[in-house]
C-alpha cells in the first residue's frame, strides 16, 4: 500500500503531526509500539494550549483538565507564589488528565483522516534512493511504501538513530514517579530541591497527586525494593511534597528517562524527527509538550512542502529545532543557577558551563 507519510510514534508529537498532514489531504499512518504510557503529571503551558487551539480548536478541551491555583516553590529559597487563579486568563497552566488529552487529540486526527495502528513497530525500513521512497514492513507483516518517515519515538529517536542520526546528550536525568492520593482541596504545583535532585508534586484530575523525584541515573539504586526505599527516604526529606501527597497502599514507582538532549540534525534523507525525538528538555521548564506541538506542526508543514516538490522548509526546520535546543539550554542553566544551596555532583554538573555545539544551517 502506498502512503505519503509514515509516522513512527503515537505520542503527542506524532498525533499532532498526523492531524496537520491529514488536514492537508495527505495519506498518513501513525504506528505506535503501544508500550503502556502514563502521564508524568504534565502541565500544559498557556503557550501549548494556544498552539493547539491554533491548529484546531477541538484539540484541547479545558473542561477535562485542572487549572493551577497555587505554586509552592522551595528552590533557592522557600516561598509560596499564589498564581494563575483564573482559568480564563491566558496565563493559566493546565494539569492534564493525560488519558483524556491523548484520546482527544487522536479523535481529531482520526476525523481529519489519519490512520492509526497501535501495538506495531517497524520490522524493516529500506530507503530506495532512486525512487525517493521508503519500503517498510511492520511487525504485523503488512508492507507499505511511504514517501517520508517522521520519527516521533520520543527520546529513543530510534528512526533517526537507525539512519545515522546522532543525539547530543546533555544529562542523564531519570524521573521516578508515583501517583498518590491527597487530602488537599487545592490544585497546586509544588517543587522542592534536594541535595541529590529535586521533587515536584502536581494535582491531576481525580483528586490524585503525581509525585516525582528527578535525579541523575547513577544516584538510583539497582533493584526495585532498593529503589523504592531510596524514593521513600527522599520523600521523607522533602516536607513540601510529603505534606501534599498521601501514600496509598498500592502505589507503584515508575522510572522514565527525563534527560535533556537533541539530535545533531533533526532531518535526514527522507526523514524528519519531531517532539522529544528532535529535542527533549528538562521537565523543570514544563515546556516539552509545547515544544512537541511546535516541532510537529512545523515538520508537518515542511513534509507537506517536500511532498509537493519544495525542499526549502527542511533547512528552516533544522535551524528552528537547533535554535530551540540552544534557547532551552540557556533556560535550563538559568533555572538551576537559582539554586545554590547544594554541592553534590548533580548540582555541580548543572552549574558548570556547558557549551552547545552551535553549528547551524545543516540541510
Ligand atoms: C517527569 C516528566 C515531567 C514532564 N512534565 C512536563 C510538563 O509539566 N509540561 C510539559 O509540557 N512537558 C512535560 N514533560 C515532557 C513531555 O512529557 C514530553 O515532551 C512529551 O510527552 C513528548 O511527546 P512525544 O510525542 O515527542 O514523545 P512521547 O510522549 O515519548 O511519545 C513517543 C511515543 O512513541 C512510541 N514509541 C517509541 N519507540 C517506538 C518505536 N520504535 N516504534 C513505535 N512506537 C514507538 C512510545 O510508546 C510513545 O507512545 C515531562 C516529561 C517528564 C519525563
Amino acid at each position: 500500500m502506498n502512503i505519503d507519510v509514515l509516522i513512527v510514534g503515537g505520542g503527542p508529537a506524532g498525533v499532532i503531526a498526523a492531524t496537520v498532514l491529514a488536514g492537508r489531504g495527505r495519506d498518513v499512518l501513525v504506528i505506535d509500539n503501544g508500550k503502556s504510557r502514563f502521564g508524568h503529571g504534565e502541565l500544559l503551558s498557556p503557550l501549548g494550549a494556544a498552539l493547539l487551539n491554533n491548529i484546531d480548536n477541538r484539540l484541547f478541551d479545558p473542561a477535562n483538565h485542572l487549572c493551577t491555583s497555587r505554586l509552592l516553590s522551595d528552590w533557592g529559597e522557600s516561598r509560596t507564589i499564589v498564581a494563575m487563579t483564573n482559568p480564563h486568563n491566558n496565563r493559566s497552566a493546565w494539569h492534564l488528565d493525560r488519558r483524556s488529552f491523548d484520546l482527544g487529540i487522536e479523535r481529531v486526527a482520526l476525523l481529519k483522516g489519519a490512520q492509526f495502528k497501535r501495538g506495531e513497530r517497524l520490522k524493516s525500513s529500506v530507503r530506495c534512493h532512486h525512487r525517493g521512497i521508503w519500503e517498510v514492513e511492520l511487525t504485523d507483516g503488512s508492507a507499505y511504501t511511504s514517501r517520508l518517515l517522521l520519527d516521533a519515538t520520543g527520546q529513543n529517536c530510534s528512526v533517526a538513530r537507525h539512519n545515522g542520526g546522532q543525539r547530543i546528550v546533555l544529562d542523564r536525568m531519570v524521573a521516578t514517579t508515583a501517583v498518590l492520593g491527597t487530602s488537599s482541596g487545592e490544585c497546586e504545583f509544588r517543587i522542592q530541591s534536594r541535595p541529590d535532585g529535586w521533587w515536584f508534586a502536581t494535582m491531576i484530575p481525580g483528586q490524585k497527586v503525581v509525585a516525582c523525584f528527578l535525579t541523575d541515573a547513577h544516584y538510583l539504586p539497582v533493584g526495585a525494593s532498593e529503589r523504592r526505599r531510596f524514593w521513600l527516604q527522599q520523600l521523607e526529606a522533602a516536607p513540601k511534597i510529603r505534606e501534599y501527597a498521601t501514600l496509598t497502599e498500592t502505589f507503584e514507582i515508575k522510572s522514565t528517562p527525563a534527560g535533556s538532549g537533541y539530535l545533531e540534525s533533526a532531518i535526514g534523507d527522507g526523514w524528519l524527527a519531531i517532539g522529544d525525538a528532535a529535542l527533549s528538555v528538562d521537565p523543570l521548564a514544563s515546556a516539552g509538550l509545547a515544544n512537541s506541538i511546535r516541532t510537529s506542526r512545523m515538520a508537518a508543514l515542511a513534509a507537506d512542502a517536500v511532498l509537493a516538490g519544495e525542499h526549502r522548509l527542511l533547512g528552516a526546520y533544522q535551524r528552528y529545532t537547533r535554535r530551540m535546543a540552544e534557547n532551552s539550554e540557556i533556560t535550563r542553566r538559568a533555572y538551576y543557577a537559582m539554586e545554590q544551596r547544594w554541592s553534590s555532583s548533580f548540582w555541580m554538573e548543572r552549574h558548570g558551563a556547558r557549551r552547545l555545539n552551535v553549528e547551524v544551517g545543516i540541510g
